[in-house]
C-alpha cells in the first residue's frame, strides 16, 4: 500500500502541466476595468442632470434621491446586460474578515406574469439579508436578525462570474455598523475634515483631502493535493505540526529569484482577471521563503483601495483552483520560515494632487510636510496600543516578534534625515523661534529634505510603522486581515491629533503669537513628547525588547490583553468624538475579536489533537511493530553476542517511541480538559485568556513529540506531507 504522501506526489508529478493563463493579447490598457461599472461608464447611460447630480452627491458627500437610485440602477442592469450578466448581488464585507454576497436573478413578474428584465433603484440602494449568521457581537438579537445592505456609490459595481456585484455597507436594524466598510468611510471623512483644515492653513484654496492606501499582499502557494493531504493546513490555513526541512531559507535563494513557471501562470492568470476588475496589480515577486510570494498594486483612495484587496484575495482563492494550487493567506503557515504580512502604505494626497507626506521643493510646502509628519508620529504615539489591538490575531501572533516580522511592539521609523531635522526643532530653544535667522535656518534644512531623501536607501524593515520616503508603510498588518482594520484607526487617530494641533494653534494665535512661531513651538512640543516612540535600530533584536519596555512602550504579546485597548476610555472618547463609531460598535467589535481569537484556537486544538490520535499514533505504532517484528527475527538468526549488539538501537527507538506516544497521550488529555475548563466560562475575555494560557501552550509540546516522531518513522508510511515537500514541490 503506497503511502498518503505517496499518493499525493505521484499525483502533482502527473498532473502538474502548467496551465496557460487565460491572458488577453495586447496592452493592458486595452482590457483594464473591462468589468467595471465606473463613474465614467455610468456617465454614458445617464442624463446631463443626472450625471451633474450624481457629482454633487459625491462631492459633498451627500444622500442620492430615490429618483436618481432609479435611473442609476437602470443604467447599471443594461450596461450588465450587455456583458452578459443575470443575476446582482448586493457585496458587502461583514467582521467575520470576509467578503459576503447574496445573489438575486434581475427577472421579475410583470402584472400579468410575464417575465421580464428589473432592477430598480430601491432594490440598488437598499437590500435587506438575513444577517443572523454574520457576527454581530451581540448588537442583534437572534429575534432580529435583520440587517441592511445600503449602497456605496463610491465604489463602483463591477461585474465577477455573471454577477454583478455592488458594493454597500451593512448595517443592523437599528442602524449600528456590522461591517468594517462603515467605519472606514466614517473615518476618512473625519481625515478629510481636519486634515483640509490644516492645510488651507498654508493653501486656502485646498477643498478636501483624501487618504490613500496601497498595500503589499504577501501569501503562500502550496500544491492542491498535498494541502489536502494536510487536515491542519485545510482546516486552520496553517500547518500545527511538521519537521523543519533539510533545507528552508537559509540560503535566501528564493528572495526575488526567478519565478517557478507553473507560479507564474498563476499569477498572470489571477492579475489578468484583477485588471478586468480595474484593480492596478503592479508588482509581482518572489519573496523570502520558499514557497512565498507578494503582488503589490498602485497605491488608491483608501475606501477603493480596501475593496480591491479583499476583492483580490477572494480571486486568488478562486484562480489558485484552476491551477491547482491553494493560496495561504494565514499569518503564519509554516514555523521555521518566514511569516506573510500585508504591508499597509498610507498616505493623505489633496484635491490639487499634493501629497500630504511628499516633501517639496518649497520651503513652505515643507513646512506643512512636517506639519503632516509630525503630527502622524505624535499621532502613532498616542494611540500606539490602539494600533497594535487592530492588527493582533491569533494568526498574526505567531509572525510578530518572531524575528522576522515587526515586533509586537509600536515604534515609528524616520531615517536620519528626518530625525536630524526633528532633533534640531527639539533643540531650538522657544525665544529662538522669534530670530528669523533661526527660522530660515531651520526652513532651509526643511527645503533640502526632498534632496536628502532622493537616495534614501536606509529603509528599515524591522520597523512596524515606517516612513518610506513619501508615505508611512504599516507593517505590521497581518496577510489575512481587512486593511480597513488598522486604516479605520489610523485615520481617525490622525484626525483626532490634527484637531488637537487645529485647537492649540487657534489659542496660540489667539494670544497674539504669529502663525509661524506658534506652529514651531506646537510641533517642538509634540516631538517632545512622542520621543519614546521614534526608533531607528533593529527592532527584531532582544535589546530592542529591553530598551523599549524602558521607555515605556508596550511589548504585550498577549492577544486578549491587547485587544483591551478598545474598551480603554480614551480609546471611545477618540472614536466617538470623530464619530468614527458609537461605543456600542467598539464594545460589538471587541467582542468579536476575542470571539475569533478563541474560535481559531479552538478548531487548532481539536485539529491537533485528532491528528495526534488518530494519525500520528498509529502510524508511530505501526512502525513501532515493524521494528517488533525485526527485533524478533534477529532473535531468531543471530546468535547472543550479535542480537545484543544488532537489537539495541532497535529496541532502544522502539522505547523512544513508546514515550512519545505516551506523553503525547496525557498532553492531548490534558488539553481537552483545559478546552472544556475554557468552554465553561461565560465572560469572553475571561475565555479568551484561558485559552491563550491554558490550551495554546499545550500546541508546541505535542508538536515536538509529533516532530521528533516524523524523523523517526519510515518515511513511506508518514501519513501527512512533509515541509520539504510543502515548501519545495511546485
Ligand atoms: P516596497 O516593497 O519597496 O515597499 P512596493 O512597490 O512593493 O514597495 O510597494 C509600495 C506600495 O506603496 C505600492 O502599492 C505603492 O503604490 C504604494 N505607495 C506609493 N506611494 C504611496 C502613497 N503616496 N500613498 C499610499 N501608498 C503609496
Ligand atoms: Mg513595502
Amino acid at each position: 500500500m503506497p503511502s498518503l504522501r505517496f499518493d499525493a506526489l505521484r499525483m502533482i508529478l502527473k498532473d502538474a502541466v502548467n496551465k496557460e493563463p487565460a491572458v488577453a493579447n495586447g496592452p493592458i490598457s486595452d482590457y483594464f476595468g473591462k468589468h467595471v461599472f465606473s463613474h465614467d461608464k455610468m456617465r454614458r447611460y445617464l442624463s446631463k442632470e443626472a450625471n451633474r447630480e450624481f457629482d454633487k452627491c459625491l462631492d459633498l458627500d451627500e444622500p442620492i434621491t430615490l429618483r436618481l437610485a432609479d435611473q442609476i440602477a437602470t443604467a447599471m442592469k443594461t450596461w450588465a446586460s450587455e456583458n452578459g450578466v443575470t443575476h446582482y448581488t448586493h457585496w458587502f464585507q461583514p467582521l467575520n474578515g470576509a467578503t459576503a454576497e447574496k445573489h438575486d436573478a434581475f427577472f421579475e413578474f410583470d402584472s400579468r406574469q410575464g417575465v421580464i428584465e428589473q432592477f430598480s433603484g430601491k432594490l440598488l440602494v437598499q437590500q435587506e439579508p438575513d444577517a443572523s449568521s454574520f457576527p454581530s457581537g451581540g448588537m442583534r438579537n437572534t429575534f432580529e436578525a435583520r440587517g441592511y445592505t445600503g449602497w456605496d456609490p463610491s465604489s463602483p459595481a463591477f461585474i465577477v462570474d455573471g454577477t454583478l456585484c455592488i458594493p454597500t455597507v451593512f448595517i443592523s436594524y437599528k442602524g449600528d455598523s456590522l461591517d468594517f466598510k462603515t467605519p472606514l468611510l466614517r473615518s476618512k471623512r473625519a481625515l478629510d475634515r481636519a486634515a483640509t483644515k490644516v492645510c488651507q492653513m498654508f493653501d486656502p484654496t485646498v477643498k478636501n483631502v483624501v487618504v490613500t492606501l496601497g498595500w503589499e499582499q504577501e501569501y503562500f502557494l502550496v500544491d492542491e493535493r498535498l494541502f489536502q493531504a494536510r487536515p491542519d493546513l485545510a482546516l486552520t490555513g496553517r500547518t500545527l505540526m511538521g519537521h523543519l526541512a533539510a533545507k528552508n531559507q537559509q540560503l535566501e535563494d528564493h528572495y526575488f529569484g526567478s519565478i517557478p513557471e507553473r507560479v507564474a501562470n498563476y499569477m498572470k492568470d489571477f492579475e489578468y482577471h484583477a485588471h478586468l476588475l480595474g484593480i492596478p496589480l503592479k508588482t509581482r515577486h518572489n519573496e523570502v521563503a520558499p514557497g512565498q510570494f507578494e503582488c503589490a498594486p498602485i497605491f488608491e483612495e483608501v475606501n477603493i483601495a480596501v475593496d480591491h484587496n479583499q476583492l483580490l484575495m477572494d480571486l486568488m482563492n478562486r484562480i489558485a483552483r484552476h491551477h491547482k494550487f491553494r493560496v495561504l493567506l494565514h499569518e503564519k503557515p509554516f514555523a521555521g520560515v518566514n511569516g506573510s504580512g500585508k504591508h499597509n502604505n498610507w498616505s493623505m494626497l489633496t484635491d490639487s494632487g499634493v501629497n500630504l507626506l511628499s516633501p517639496g521643493n518649497a520651503p513652505d510646502k515643507n513646512m506643512q510636510f512636517l506639519v503632516f509628519l509630525i503630527n502622524t508620529v505624535k499621532a502613532v504615539h498616542d494611540r500606539a496600543e490602539l494600533l497594535k489591538a487592530t492588527i493582533v490575531s491569533a494568526g498574526n501572533e505567531h509572525r510578530l516578534g518572531a524575528n522576522e516580522a515587526p515586533p509586537a511592539i509600536m515604534s515609528v521609523f524616520l531615517g536620519k534625515e528626518l530625525n536630524s531635522i526633528l532633533d534640531q526643532i527639539e533643540a531650538t530653544d522657544a525665544a529662538q523661534f522669534l530670530s528669523s535667522t533661526v527660522r530660515q535656518k531651520i526652513k532651509l534644512d526643511i527645503a533640502n529634505i526632498p534632496e536628502l531623501l532622493v537616495d534614501n536607501t536606509d529603509r528599515n524593515r524591522t520597523s512596524p510603522f515606517a516612513f518610506t520616503g513619501n508615505r508611512f508603510e504599516f507593517r505590521a498588518v497581518g496577510s489575512s486581515a481587512n486593511c480597513a482594520a488598522p486604516m479605520i484607526s489610523l485615520n481617525t487617530a490622525v484626525a483626532s491629533q490634527l484637531n488637537l494641533f487645529l485647537s492649540e494653534m487657534e489659542a496660540k494665535v489667539k494670544e497674539g503669537i504669529d502663525v509661524d512661531n506658534a506652529m514651531f513651538t506646537i510641533l517642538q512640543k509634540y516631538i517632545i513628547e512622542s520621543k519614546k516612540i521614534r526608533f531607528e535600530g533593529n527592532g527584531y533584536s532582544q535589546e530592542w525588547v529591553v530598551e523599549a519596555t524602558g521607555r515605556g512602550l508596550s511589548a504585550e504579546r498577549s492577544v486578549p490583553l491587547v485587544l483591551k485597548e478598545f474598551l480603554e476610555e480614551r480609546t471611545l472618547e477618540m472614536f466617538q468624538s470623530e464619530k468614527v463609531l458609537t461605543e456600542k460598535e467598539i464594545h460589538a467589535r471587541h467582542e468579536i475579536r476575542l470571539e475569533t481569537f478563541v474560535k481559531n484556537i479552538q478548531i487548532e486544538s481539536r485539529v491537533l489533537g485528532d491528528l495526534a490520535i488518530n494519525h500520528i499514533i498509529p502510524v508511530a505504532i505501526r512502525y513501532q511493530n515493524t521494528l517488533l517484528e525485526n527485533v524478533k527475527g534477529l532473535k531468531m538468526v543471530l546468535n547472543d553476542a550479535e542480537y545484543q549488539e544488532f537489537a539495541k538501537p532497535h529496541i532502544q527507538t522502539i522505547q523512544t517511541i513508546s514515550r512519545h506516544i505516551s506523553e503525547m497521550r496525557t498532553l492531548v488529555s490534558s488539553m481537552v480538559d483545559a478546552r472544556k475548563k475554557a468552554n465553561s466560562l461565560a465572560d469572553i475575555t475571561e475565555k479568551a485568556l484561558s485559552y491563550d494560557n491554558e490550551v495554546k501552550p499545550h500546541f508546541d509540546f505535542i508538536r515536538t513529540h509529533v516532530d521528533k516522531l516524523e524523523l523517526i518513522c519510515d518515511d513511506t508510511i508518514w501519513p501527512l506531507p512533509k515541509y520539504r515537500e510543502l515548501l519545495f514541490m511546485r
